[in-house]
């Protein structure tokens, strides 16, 4: 066969990719072994039926031919009103391209922002598709690393070094894996870099409605940002509607322009029934948002609490989104190697931390997915687990 272009097989980046554990306990599911779940991102309740119900409506109202590109205008009104009341920013629909997910628009958002073989920046550790997804746009990942002791939070002058040269900064607050929350002064420094070196700023919002502490600030409302920036937004995480795959990217009207063009030729816009569900949820505001939230931030509380006490697993707080970060460095482990062996020796599975990049190594993510008692005895059992591997010899810890 004939040879397959290198966007395609570079994708990934070659190495392993961090998701062996993830792999292993889903084939381990699949045999019928009982294994606690702690990986991805998915709520465990599933689409409340009422948005379910106005997508079956809309469906049998004949509204299953090709929706309008860009979005249709109801939804794009009613993204325009949800972006606007909540940053202040003067939002309208020619501001707003419907999208088949946030994923999607992240690749759009590149497409749109960095010439082919460009470094773009993220910040790492960071979301597991972001370097595919910038490498898939023909656009070249440069990380800035973080660190833990700053909350995972990025430092202005690692920004200004690493910008040179650079089309575009991708943001994530809140953030996955680490919940970090980027407060003013973060957002400043980051508009600071953005403007001294000429950057599109692409800022990942998709878990703007699960904020424990603090307030999500979108760097989009900064003084002179809106023309710099593409928001991603999603009702993935906001409305537990993953598998609807409905998401959108705002950025000034002439961006929006070209990226209808781009979504002319690759997903020709979103199928219409799912539009007018998310319209109906949409209508329901914070309140709806607010419901879906709370389990998450109720077990962050519960983790939090069931981790008091146990010296070789720390976690470092998150401000917001559905994961606690853990410290396991003190069991003598990478990441990779404690996530695997807590799988082997209690059947739960965490992510490694370095799935989300170097900064992240010797931590794990825990997914606050799964019911509170379900949780918290997993937590439990991983923190007895960290305390006796720290206990244990090194040579064994390692072995
Ligand atoms: N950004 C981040 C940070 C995410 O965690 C996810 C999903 N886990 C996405 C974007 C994409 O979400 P979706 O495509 O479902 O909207």
């Amino acid at each position: 066969m004939p040879e397959l272009s290198p966007r395609l097989t570079g994708l990934n980046g070659g190495g392993s990719d961090g998701w062996e554990v993830f792999y292993r306990a889903r084939a381990l599911v699949a045999r019928g072994v009982e294994v606690t779940e702690l990986t991805i991102g998915e709520h465990d309740e599933r689409t409340d039926p009422a948005i379910l119900d106005a997508m079956h409506a809309a469906a049998r109202d004949g509204h299953t031919g090709y929706a309008t590109v860009p979005g249709t205008d109801t939804l794009r009104d009613a993204i325009a009103a949800r972006v606007a009341e909540r940053t202040g920013v003067p939002t309208t629909r020619a501001n707003v391209l419907v999208t088949p997910g946030g994923q999607s628009a992240l690749f759009a958002a590149h497409v749109a922002c960095c010439p082919p073989g460009a470094p773009a920046l993220l910040v790492e550790p960071h979301y597991a598709t972001y370097p595919g997804t910038i490498r898939g746009a023909g656009a070249v990942p440069r990380p800035v690393p973080t660190r833990p002791e700053d909350g995972f939070l990025p430092d202005r002058a690692a920004l200004m070094r690493a910008a040179p040269g650079a089309a575009s900064l991708l943001l994530n607050t809140p953030n996955n894996p680490t919940g970090a929350v980027y407060g003013r002064q973060t957002l400043e420094a980051v508009a600071e870099v953005a403007e001294a070196h000429d950057l599109w700023l692409i800022s990942d919002e998709v878990y703007d409605s699960q904020v424990w502490e603090g307030a999500h600030l979108s760097p989009r409302a900064l003084p002179g940002m809106a023309a710099r920036t593409l928001v991603v937004g999603s009702m993935s995480k906001s409305h537990a509607m993953t598998g609807s795959r409905i998401g959108w990217i705002v950025a000034p009207e002439a961006v929006i322009g070209h990226l209808i063009d781009l979504a002319t030729v690759t997903t020709y816009g979103v199928p219409g029934f799912i539009q007018d569900a998310a319209c109906f949820a949409l209508a329901e505001g914070v309140a709806r948002e607010g419901r879906v939230a709370e389990p998450f931030g109720r077990r962050r509380a519960r983790v939090l609490e069931a981790l008091e006490g146990h010296a070789a697993v720390r976690a470092v707080p998150p401000q917001g989104a559905m994961y606690v970060m853990l410290d396991v460095r003190a069991t003598g482990l990478d990441g990779a190697a404690f996530a695997g062996a807590l799988l082997d020796a209690h059947r739960i599975a965490v992510m490694p931390g370095e799935s989300f990049g170097p900064s992240a190594a010797g931590h794990v993510r825990v997914a606050l997915t799964v019911p509170d008692e379900r949780l918290v005895a997993a937590v439990e059992t991983l923190a007895a687990f960290a305390d006796s591997l720290a206990r244990a010899p090194r040579h064994a810890a390692r072995s």
